[in-house]
């Protein structure tokens, strides 16, 4: 794989891809156009409308169907990853529920990666089931186990990469070549984790890819939104069923998305750093059990990820020595990040998932889908880097060295 060229999005993309040339009273800025409908100056133009032949081809009909800070939005995304199209919705959730729901039917057989995001795996396991919908579930970062899953009615292959929270990379072009060569079955991965700056999945072969812009897209922790793209007549697809299931993202929300992408690239290659400078020191710290970043060397994934991405992206996990109280501990002794759920922004956040996402399972249950309760999902922000590793040294300190 070290062949593999990577090509990631610039900060010149980030500031500037799909971008239009001329705005409005020559506004510089991208405007938000709250508006629920759009008027026709008269019954003939609203024909040519219909009839797809209006002078404008941006011309929306109703703001479930189309907005144009919403487009701008979507076509920002599309550039980004290099996708012909984008749509847009109102959280991550939202897009991948409707990406899925509109390319399966009863009947038909799905896989997903085991450590993957919590919400997709419920979608396909418990709604999808619920229609007729069969699943198989393999290791994450596993294309042999992945091929053997494969079924006649195999017909949607769902990834992550890097996953959550143990930051397995998956061979996207493998993926993707092993794929294709079983016909009609198609790949959403998503990219959340990565983005565009770090790696692209439709230039390794991906054909859908999905982001929870409320992460990195927009990165202030201050808006929800998803987005996919992919090929033309795809997205076509997903927009017809967000018409149905009327997911749309608000045209204000859009706003706010669009303008945190023109920082993408200055936050993430900063989040790249200090993640791995906080998982370099905090696996050489006697009072961590374990570290998983996929840029350190002892990571599972470490190859894969060296070959497929230009960083390893904000998210730290590791365990702490003496099990989940311990952890609290250490949780509770850092100063600069906030104990939150999401990651990101511009904060530094924390967490225990033992006892924020997995609170309701029992220690067995957490054993079974893998989840230490020492376990602590660190998700950098743009603070300065040595601030952070100060931060972690007084509290390593403080947290006292383990009792077990
Ligand atoms: C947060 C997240 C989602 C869900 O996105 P929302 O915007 O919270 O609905 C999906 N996948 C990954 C990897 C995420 O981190």
């Amino acid at each position: 794989m070290s062949s593999d060229k990577k090509t990631v999005a610039s900060s010149t993309d980030s500031v500037h891809a799909g971008v239009p040339k001329g705005r409005p009273h020559h506004a510089l800025a991208l405007s938000i156009e709250a508006t629920a409908t759009f008027t026709f100056a008269n019954t003939a133009e609203l024909e040519r409308y219909m009839r797809g032949e209006d002078p404008d081809p941006s011309r929306e009909e109703y703001g479930r169907y189309g907005n144009p800070t919403v487009c701008e939005l979507e076509r920002r995304v599309a550039d980004l990853e290099t996708a012909e199209a984008g749509v847009a919705f109102s959280s991550g959730m939202a897009a991948i529920a409707t990406a899925v729901l509109s390319l399966v039917k009863a009947g038909e057989h799905v896989v997903l990666f085991r450590d993957g995001y919590r919400r997709t795996r419920q979608l396909v396991t418990q709604t999808l089931a619920r229609f007729g919908v069969e699943h198989s579930i393999v290791a994450s970062g596993d294309l042999n186990a992945l091929s053997a899953a494969l079924k006649d009615n195999t017909r949607l292959v769902i990834a992550e990469s890097p996953t959550n929270p143990y930051l397995y990379c998956l061979d996207l072009r493998g993926l993707s070549a092993l794929v294709k060569a079983r016909g009609r079955i198609r790949t959403l991965v998503d990219a959340t984790f990565a983005t565009p700056i770090n790696c692209r999945p439709l230039e390794l072969g991906v054909d859908l890819v999905v982001h929870s812009a409320t992460k990195y897209l927009s990165g202030h922790n201050d808006v929800l939104g998803g987005v996919v793209v992919g090929p033309q007549h795809l997205i076509s697809l997903l927009r017809d069923a967000r018409g149905v299931f009327g997911s749309v993202l608000d045209p204000h929300a859009a706003f706010l998305i669009a303008r945190g992408i023109k920082t993408l690239g200055v936050r993430v290659r900063r989040q790249n750093e200090t993640a791995l400078a906080l998982a370099r020191m905090l696996e050489g710290a006697p009072e961590i059990e374990r570290v998983f970043y996929p840029m350190l060397e002892s990571h599972p994934s470490h190859a894969i990820a060296r070959a497929q991405m230009l960083g390893g992206g904000g998210v730290v996990s590791f365990i702490v020595r003496g099990g989940r109280a311990a952890a609290s501990r250490l949780v509770d002794a850092v100063k600069i990040p906030k104990i939150a759920a999401s990651l990101g922004g511009v904060e530094t956040l924390i967490e225990q998932p033992a006892i924020m996402s997995y609170s309701e399972l029992s220690e067995e249950q957490l054993s079974a889908i893998g989840i230490d309760p020492a376990l602590v999902r660190l998700a950098v922000g743009i603070e300065e880097t040595a601030d952070l590793l100060a931060d972690f040294e007084q509290a390593l300190k403080l947290s006292g060295r383990p009792r077990a």
